[in-house]
């Protein structure tokens, strides 16, 4: 278990991570997620031991992190550029942290040699030890650092936007390998990333971060079906954020009404997924002021009354079935709306 309680660090009068608690269990694959500058690196340095917090703690299985030496952490790192050593070839690099063992555990030249022929044919990099970084694709890289990182054994794997260079496909197939992999060696994961849906996709639980702080930690799910903020909300994307007003318990949203049960009554913020916006043949609640394709789906962009824009999104099929136009005056349903007091 790693249990982080009310970590904080600040660079100079800029607090990086303000109050952060958060419980990561054994065998779990946790994303931190957030936009950039929220912290997440910070975050992660402090766990793997290669910076420190101004004030909280950090527990490895109950032991304070702090007076655990980086070696007996058993933290592996991957970061986002493969800071692989380029005079190293790809087994020197997988070895370099076997050969730097101490003490009894230590070892010898035959058994390094083994264990990095075992991690090269886990990263499926076989045959590939005697190149040089240079000689290797981006995405083999990033496997390359992740063998060397493997090498010792960690109990708990860090990785800082490990696949953030890479190209749109190379990224998709790394991280399902990733996950993969996780499983199948019993790894304890950290995953920062600022892709949601990256996140989403990969981990068990999600933790989102902004300006230093924990918005929200749930699985992906939960993350995506109940956003806790209007920052989750709009961080998730795929929202269209609505001007409400709240009376008695009911929001007026738009053309809609909404429950706000725990709301008080004045100006507050909605927010409505385009998916979750069905077009109603003969109803008048928008134009269509453009129409998108997008693979199996059509975007509308949408003005309602008082020049309030939004988007909806609808399958192909019913676009056709609708026989949409741009310019057309059409009713919409939204399936599910969500309402927050004004920020
Ligand atoms: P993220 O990884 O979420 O993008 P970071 O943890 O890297 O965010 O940084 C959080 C904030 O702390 C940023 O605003 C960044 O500029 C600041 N910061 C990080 N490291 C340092 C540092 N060594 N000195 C000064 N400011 C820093
Ligand atoms: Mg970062």
């Amino acid at each position: 278990m790693i249990d982080i309680s009310n970590l904080s660090k600040r660079f100079g009068a800029f607090a990086a991570l303000d109050d952060v608690s958060l419980r990561i269990t054994p065998g779990k694959l946790v994303a931190l997620l957030g936009p950039s500058g929220s912290g997440k690196t910070t975050l992660l340095r402090i766990l793997a031991g290669l910076d420190h917090a101004d004030g909280g703690a950090v527990q490895l299985n109950g032991l304070d992190a702090g007076t655990l030496k980086t070696r007996d952490r058993r933290v592996g790192f991957v970061f986002q550029h493969y800071a692989l050593f380029r005079h190293m070839s790809v087994a020197d690099n997988v070895a370099f942290g076997l050969k730097v063992k101490k003490g009894p555990d230590k070892p010898n030249k035959a058994q390094i040699a083994e264990t990095v022929g075992q991690l090269l044919d886990l990263v499926q990099l076989t045959g590939l030890a005697g190149r040089y970084p240079q000689q290797l694709s981006g995405g083999q890289r990033q496997r390359v650092a992740l063998a060397r990182a493997l090498a010792v054994e960690p109990r708990l794997l860090l990785l800082d936007e490990p696949f953030g260079a890479l190209d749109a496909q190379v990224r998709k197939d790394l991280r399902r390998w990733l996950r993969r992999l996780h499983d199948d060696m019993g790894l304890t994961s950290v995953f920062v990333t600022h892709d949601q849906e990256e996140a989403l996709e990969l981990a068990d639980e999600v933790v989102v971060m902004n300006k230093g702080r924990v918005e929200q930690v749930g699985s992906p799910a939960d993350i995506y079906d109940n956003p806790a903020t209007p920052f989750v909300f709009q961080f998730l994307g795929n929202a269209n954020r609505l001007d409400a007003v709240v009376r008695g318990g009911r929001a007026l949203v738009g053309p809609w009404t909404a429950d706000a049960p725990d709301i008080a009554d004045g100006p507050a913020v909605a927010f409505v997924r385009p998916h979750d916006l069905d077009v109603v043949p003969g109803g008048d609640h928008a134009i269509i002021r453009h129409q998108v394709v997008l693979g199996p789906t059509v975007r509308l962009d949408l003005v309602l009354d008082d020049d309030i824009t939004a988007e909806a999104i609808i399958d192909r099929e019913s676009h056709a079935r609708l026989n949409l136009r741009t310019g057309d005056r059409i009713g919409l349903q939204a399936r599910r709306i969500a309402v927050f007091a004004a920020p």
